[in-house]
């Protein structure tokens, strides 16, 4: 499931080969994905000329010069198809919305499981949109300190794994980089958000934002060999510390002997990924079952 690190390539990547074109044909292959497109999405998205992006969380927003931007959520296994004029692919049957642009840019919406979105708002009305109004602060805005970490945690008992995923307390971050983040700042994934102490609460936010600024430059590297695009945005490889290593050396325990391995448990029905050395539970510590 692509997280902010991916949203934000796919939005660059959009950003690179579409800003300021006029889109000129639009194709809705059904009725919508998790929820229904617009009405009139197709009439609303032609002829409009494109005058910016702009990513809120796991959210790209591409701004029209009608007044409107389109909302559009990749979901769990949604991707994005950008193709150069004249190299427009052979349509791909999980191919739900596309549009070319008068130059003959391809953009094609890919996602076989149908869990995104697509959705029209104002553009003056993009902060109070229902996705987007209760959207915590983005991990790599000048909003998010300890201090705000700390309001948004210092009353919740769930772990501190399942807190970073709450939209509402960090706008952006999923299963994966939680589970980095709490590697990077060595604190345990089961710990109870309101145990941490301000020093772990300010570890933390700098854990988030390097592990998110570490993947965006892994993904603006995927980006330039995209130079050539007749490929699909969305995903790229990047080499996790912990995460879907489990049993696998640590990175940080040298030869991975000294912490016997990645450990994998299970928080909410979903993986998390830890190192038993340096992320230890202190004596006492309150432990959140969820
Ligand atoms: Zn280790």
């Amino acid at each position: 499931m692509p997280e902010l690190p991916e949203v934000e390539t796919v939005m660059r990547g959009m950003r690179l080969h579409l800003d300021g074109r006029t889109i000129a044909r639009v194709t809705v292959r059904r009725e919508g994905m998790r929820t229904p497109f617009p009405p009139d999405l197709a009439r609303r998205l032609e002829g409009a000329r494109i005058r910016g992006f702009a990513r809120r969380g796991k959210y790209i927003l591409m701004r029209l010069d009608t007044g409107e931007s389109m909302l559009l959520h990749l979901g769990m296994s949604g991707r994005v198809l950008l193709s150069l004029p004249g190299k427009a692919p052979a349509p791909d049957r999980h191919e739900h919305l596309s549009f070319e642009t008068t130059d003959g840019t391809h953009f094609g919406l890919i996602d076989p499981r149908r869990f995104g979105t697509v959705d029209m708002m104002p553009t003056a009305d993009e902060g109070t949109h229902r996705l987007l109004a209760r959207l915590g602060p983005e991990p790599l805005g000048n909003g998010f300190s300890q201090a705000c970490l700390h309001q948004a945690i210092a009353r919740r008992k769930t772990s501190i794994k399942a807190a970073l995923m709450d939209q509402s307390v960090v706008a952006g971050i999923g299963n994966i980089y939680a589970s980095e983040a709490l590697f990077r700042a060595g604190i345990h994934p089961a710990r109870m958000a309101c145990g941490l102490d301000a020093p772990e609460e300010a570890r933390l936010v700098e854990a988030i934002r390097a592990v998110l600024e570490e993947a965006i430059a892994a993904g603006g590297s995927s980006l330039r060999d995209y130079a050539q695009p007749d490929g699909e945005l969305g995903y790229f490889q990047h080499a996790w510390r912990v995460y879907g290593r489990a049993g696998q050396g640590c990175p940080d325990c040298p030869g991975g002997k000294v912490c016997g391995g990645v450990v994998r448990i299970e928080q909410a029905g979903r993986s998390t990924f830890f190192c038993p050395r340096r992320q230890v539970l202190p004596v006492g510590a309150p432990i959140a079952a969820g």
